[in-house]
C-alpha cells in the first residue's frame, strides 16, 4: 500500500514539474493530448478551430475513436466561481467554446452515461514558449527532448 502511495505521489510530482517547465503531450494532429482513462486506453486530442476547442477521441494507439455514447463536460473559471461550458457533439468531435487566455478547463469524460467520469485538466496558456515558440498549451519541447534522448 505504502509503495503504491509513494509511486502515485511520484507521478503527481512529475506531472506538476512537467507543467511548470512546459512540455506537454501532443497528438497526431498537433493537438494537446488529454488522458480520458485510467489506463491510457482513451485520450482526447484538443485542437483550436475557429475559436473553439475541438476534442477528438483517440484510442491507446492514438487512432480515432468514433464518437457515440461518450459524454464530456467542461468547467472553467476559478475555484470560487466555476463556470460550466456548453459542450456540443459536432462532426465526430466534442466542441467546447474557447476560454480566456491562462484559464484552466476541467474536463470530465465518460465512456457512456453510466460510466465513472475521468477528470482531465488543461490550462489554455498562450504564453509563447522560449524553446519551441509555440504557445505553452501546445509546447513541443518535451517531444523534441524525447527525440534527442533516444
Ligand atoms: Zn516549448
Amino acid at each position: 500500500m505504502k509503495q503504491n502511495l509513494l509511486t502515485t505521489l511520484g507521478i503527481l510530482a512529475l506531472g506538476a514539474s512537467a507543467l511548470a517547465h512546459g512540455g506537454v503531450e501532443l497528438g497526431p494532429h498537433g493537438g494537446r493530448i488529454l488522458e480520458f482513462s485510467k489506463n491510457e486506453s482513451m485520450h482526447g486530442e484538443v485542437i483550436m478551430k475557429s475559436k473553439e476547442f475541438h476534442i477528438a477521441l483517440l484510442d491507446k494507439d492514438m487512432k480515432a475513436v468514433v464518437l457515440t455514447d461518450q459524454e464530456l463536460t467542461a468547467t472553467s473559471g476559478d475555484r470560487a466561481k466555476p463556470e460550466k461550458l456548453a459542450v456540443e457533439k459536432k462532426d465526430g468531435v466534442f466542441v467546447v467554446p474557447v476560454v480566456k487566455a491562462g484559464e484552466w478547463v476541467i474536463f470530465q469524460f465518460r465512456e457512456n452515461a453510466k460510466a465513472k467520469p475521468v477528470t482531465a485538466r488543461l490550462q489554455y496558456d498562450l504564453t509563447v514558449c522560449g524553446g519551441c515558440k509555440e504557445p505553452e498549451w501546445l509546447c513541443k519541447c518535451a517531444a523534441e527532448k524525447g527525440k534527442g534522448a533516444k
